[in-house]
């Protein structure tokens, strides 16, 4: 069998609403889908993290920079063609981009694998230790409105969030550390007492204003404190974690097995949250999921982008071991953003459904059990949002 194309489609659509976090606001959603082509007609779908003009960049990546290096290749040897794409780009990447564009083209062999074999990728890993994930909703975006309209719109959308079915809900801070505490304030009135509710900064703060927040979250115990400070500042995290009494949660900004290595031995994290569309693949996430345990922190995995993220998300949740194991072990959950995304609802011919499986089983979804990723993205509906460069 051999690879014979590796095609990049970046997706775009102007969402009803601007949408904004700690560092920027923005008007579009955007997805980058890879498609991996072989001589035996089999395809495999994979997705790079990177939004916007990222995604039109890491395209350019996958189709003139990686695509060169494998065509030909086996696609059932993915490790190798890992490593031959990772030392080829070694003194250009090691993190960022390139990885993001050699996460895609992984996982879409990952696909192939798992559709030669007629086994979903968790049968592949080793099996599946759950077959149904919770999940937690997120919203909660910042808004070029007022901090009293943020207010209220925050605690209106955190009990919106519960009564979906979610069984906990994330929130966005980033209007400066006064203002945010009274955000989560409000995000916990809005869910109640015994509702678990999770706060992510995407590291807006310096360490001293980062304690000043964690320090009014630990009387309003949240789940997590998420990216309280920059990804490279590890004596930040591990202050912090050392200094705090909640969760502190990161690593959706950090790469492959040696980027990976420092954070963990760093002792920064109770929660790792790494990004398989981002940080090198499936290939490199089950190695990641390996150091995270092997220094026994849990993992609940970062998730944006489209319905072949999710999936591919699904497949790893369920292939997590419980860590430690126990009658009522710990449980990880998938992450969903509960704002508008198409190519999360409609780019599948069967959609995954996640808000009416939510609804329906009061916060669980099930694990796809098809082969490779189990799902099947629909060719005219990529075709009607492709954007070119
Ligand atoms: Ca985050």
């Amino acid at each position: 069998m051999k690879i014979t194309a590796v095609k990049s489609h970046v997706l775009a659509y102007d969402l009803p609403e601007e949408l904004g976090y700690s560092q920027l606001y923005y008007a579009k959603r955007t997805a980058h889908l890879v498609e991996v082509e072989t001589d035996e007609g089999v395809t495999g779908w994979g997705e790079c993290f990177g939004p916007g003009n990222i995604a039109l960049a890491n395209k350019g990546i996958v189709e003139k920079v990686i695509q060169p290096m494998i065509l030909g290749d086996d696609p059932l040897d993915r490790d190798v063609i890992w490593h031959k794409v990772y030392n080829m780009t070694r003194d250009h990447g090691q993190k960022g981009m390139p990885i993001q564009s050699l996460s895609g083209v992984d996982i879409a062999l990952w696909d192939i694998a798992g559709k030669v074999a007629g086994l979903p990728v968790h049968k592949l890993i080793g099996g599946a230790h759950r077959r149904e994930v919770r999940a937690y909703g997120y919203g909660m975006m910042l808004k070029r409105e007022s901090l009293e309209d943020h207010i209220a719109r925050f605690a209106d959308e955190a009990a919106a969030i519960k009564d979906m079915g979610f069984t906990a809900a994330k929130m966005k801070v980033g209007l400066g550390p006064k203002n945010d505490v009274k955000l989560c304030q409000a995000v916990r009135r809005g869910v109640g007492d015994d509702f678990p509710f999770m706060v992510d900064a995407n590291h807006c703060y310096t360490t001293s204003d980062a304690f000043y927040v964690g320090r009014a979250l630990e009387e309003l115990e949240p789940y997590w404190f998420e990216e309280p400070v920059a990804p490279e500042d590890l004596d930040g995290y591990r202050e912090l974690r050392a200094g705090l009494s909640i969760n502190i949660s990161g690593g959706e900004a950090e790469f492959g097995r040696w980027g990976w290595r420092q954070l963990l031995e760093n002792r920064g994290l109770d929660i790792a949250q790494p990004e398989v569309c981002g940080l090198g693949g499936i290939t490199e996430y089950l190695r990641v999921l390996t150091l995270c345990h092997a220094h026994f922190t849990p993992v609940i995995n970062h998730v944006w982008g489209s319905a072949v993220s999710v999936a591919a998300n699904l497949q790893l949740l369920a292939a997590i071991p419980a860590m430690p194991g126990g009658l009522h072990p710990w449980q990880p959950y998938l992450e969903f953003d509960t704002t508008d995304n198409k190519f999360r609802d409609e780019l599948l011919k069967e959609p995954l459904d996640i808000q009416g499986q939510v609804k329906s089983t009061g916060g669980m979804v099930q694990v796809p059990t098809g082969a490779g990723l189990g799902i099947e993205p629909d060719r005219d509906y990529i075709e009607r949002f492709t954007v070119s460069e």
